[in-house]
């Protein structure tokens, strides 16, 4: 059994890959939920419902947020209403949203809401939220200080970043599951998700880094920064708003002490020097994962390194 610790794009295309010639069973995913949110009553959690998308077959890939040919009746007329509308929730991701707020009024927690989701469309990768306690991304800008979806989605992630919050991150406690299966996994994945905001509140939960730091098995970690940026989303703006330098150098610096090894991408080989001396090894390769074939062949190049 491996663990993969995921944000809501990079680390899940790596799963993708994963789940080509592993069984389901032996994957499972912590997931970050500090960029949940409320919106008008609805709790939405945006990097578990990619997952489940992802996982149940639904995802809308070109996106890769929200489900594939969803219609948006509803948030039209929301707008109609007066409501803000630079969320965009769908039709069929309207029932996902309200039956995860259903059970959360309820009394049952997000890791219930969470299995729930995942009984009903038959998915057997474990999903696991970070913590059932609140804790939301903050990000301090020029422009003011904005919930991480409104300065990503809303603002389009173009302020220039000061900092970022972690509302909550001191309280929290990790959700069932989560330690016990960083101690009995065979192997730990950082997926090439956003250090900042999407691993970031993942180990800023004391009790998972402590187990991350702790673990006796091979924990490597894939570079979401190629050359001087991202692939995607707003990665870059974040490590710089934090002072660190925007390469994957500034990402193994992040994760010093918690991973054995990084990979990087070919083209990135001038770094390996500087990282070997943080005490990680580098392994480098092609990280881009356009096609099918991409995510795969690093899957398998992943659990190689991982002699699993
Ligand atoms: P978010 O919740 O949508 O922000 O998703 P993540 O944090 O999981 O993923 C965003 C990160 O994934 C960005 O920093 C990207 O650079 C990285 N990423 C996306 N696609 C790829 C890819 O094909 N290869 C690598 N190495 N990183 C990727």
């Amino acid at each position: 059994m491996i663990t993969v610790l995921s944000g809501g794009t990079g680390s899940l295309k790596l799963i993708q890959g994963l789940l080509n010639f592993m069984k389901p069973e032996e994957v499972t995913l912590i997931v970050n939920t500090a960029d949940d949110f409320e919106w008008q009553g609805l709790y939405i959690s945006p990097d578990i419902d990619t997952a489940i998308y992802l996982l149940a077959g639904l995802l809308d890939e070109n996106r890769f947020w929200g489900i594939k040919d969803d219609t948006f009746h509803f948030l039209s007329m929301m707008k109609r209403y007066g409501y803000p509308d630079w969320f965009s929730i769908g039709d069929r991701d309207l029932a996902t949203h309200l039956h995860r707020t259903i059970l959360l009024k309820k009394g049952y927690t997000l890791s219930d809401a969470t299995n729930s989701l995942c009984k009903a469309f038959n998915i057997r990768v474990k999903i696991l939220p970070m913590s059932n306690d609140k804790v939301t991304t903050f990000v301090k800008t020029d422009k003011g200080k904005f919930h991480f979806q409104e300065f990503w989605v809303k603002r389009k992630g173009e302020d220039k970043v000061l900092g970022v919050i972690f509302e909550g991150i001191e309280k929290a406690k990790p959700a069932p599951g989560v330690v016990e299966s960083i101690k009995k996994s065979e192997g730990i994945i950082i997926g090439p998700s956003n250090p900042v905001t999407s691993i970031g509140p993942i180990l800023g939960v004391s009790q998972i880094k402590k187990a991350l730091e702790r673990v006796n098995v091979k924990r490597i970690c894939i570079s979401p920064i190629i050359g001087g940026g991202p692939v995607s989303g707003p990665a870059g703006n974040l490590l710089r708003g934090i002072g660190v330098e925007v390469s994957p150098f500034g990402v193994a610096s992040i994760y010093q002490g918690i991973i054995d090894e990084i990979f990087i991408d070919a083209s990135d080989q001038a770094f390996t020097e500087r990282i070997e001396g943080l005490g990680i090894n580098v392994f480098c390769t092609n990280i881009v994962m356009r096609m099918e074939e991409d995510k795969v062949n690093l899957a398998k190049l992943v659990m190689e390194r991982m002699k699993i």
